[in-house]
């Protein structure tokens, strides 16, 4: 067992020590589709929907994985059973079109795609504990529905909200919201949780996915419509949700004090995302 726990391939050993070679497209080309999900009891939460998306990003773009969806369920299981115990883990693993001498085609049929895992101890941040956001321009592609490795936009996105001590990124393709660097992000306004609808502007967060159902389920309606940057300041409540963190609150934008105006109906969806995610990763005695 070990605290933090790497995998390629087949091969597993402490992450530190875990190698990988020089040709895989991943390190080029950022050539690869990834998943992350948190574990808690050794349960990885929501996995069947992460499956889903995997081999939907990959279908996209013509990765030919050939592991089954049980197969890989058992790669990961191996890399959370050789971590040592933690209330919560962090399971990250990543697919790339494989190993092949740096060429920008695709490589020959014979080139296996690569599956690379990790794992590590995970604390949840405080769900009273407010986001601070920022708000940046969008200036990522327009295939923003596929989880790739490519993430160079939404990494200096994060960084300068990092740099102004704040804790996220909002991005808009001029007036109208799309995402955050690593988050979807949904408001609550007149009772109604409204978020941008699963085009190729936004990943398809499973969080998201959740709190669209949960919130349907607790009697709040659902609009899958986009909003503006206006609206988004004027929102009631604004919710970042990822699997990381689940559902935040945000609190500024900018330095601006937003939301704040509907904390009930707020705390009713961060209670209810949580006690799922509890009863999830529950064993089954
Ligand atoms: N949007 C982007 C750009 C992300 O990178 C992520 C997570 O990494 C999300 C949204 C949230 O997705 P999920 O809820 O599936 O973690």
């Amino acid at each position: 067992m070990w605290k933090t726990v790497g995998y390629y391939n087949g091969t597993i050993g402490p992450l530190e020590e875990m190698m990988v070679p020089m040709g895989d497209r991943a390190l080029y080309f950022g050539d690869g589709i990834y998943e992350a999900t948190c574990v808690a009891n050794r349960i990885p939460f929501a996995l069947d929907d992460h499956l889903d998306r995997m081999y939907n990003s990959l279908r996209l773009l013509e990765i030919p994985f050939t592991m089954s969806r049980e197969e890989v369920k058992a790669e990961l299981q191996k890399v959370i059973d050789a971590a040592e115990d933690s209330p919560v883990h962090f399971l990250y693993w990543q697919i790339s079109r494989g190993v092949a001498m740096r060429n920008h085609p695709f490589p020959s049929a014979d080139v296996k795609p690569t599956l690379m895992i990790y794992i590590k101890p995970h604390t949840m941040k405080p769900l009273d504990k407010p986001y601070h956001l920022i708000s940046m321009e969008d200036i990522r592609f327009k295939l923003c529905n596929i989880k790739t490795l490519n993430l160079i936009p939404s990494v200096l996105a994060n960084q300068r909200a990092v740099e102004q001590g704040c804790d996220e990124a909002v991005l808009h393709r001029g007036s109208r919201v799309t995402e955050c660097a690593h988050s979807n992000i949904s408001i609550l306004k007149d009772g109604i949780l409204r978020t941008a609808p699963a085009d190729e502007l936004i990943l398809p967060g499973i969080t998201r996915k959740h709190l669209l159902v949960l919130a349907r389920e607790h009697g709040i309606p659902t609009l899958e419509k986009p909003f503006s940057m206006v609206e988004l300041m004027n929102a009631d409540e604004i919710i970042v949700t990822s699997s990381s963190a689940l559902c935040m609150k945000a609190a500024s934008i900018d330095r601006i004090p937003v939301g704040g105006k509907d904390p009930k109906r707020l705390k009713l969806l961060q209670d209810a995302y949580l006690e799922k995610f509890q009863r999830e990763t529950t064993p089954h005695t």
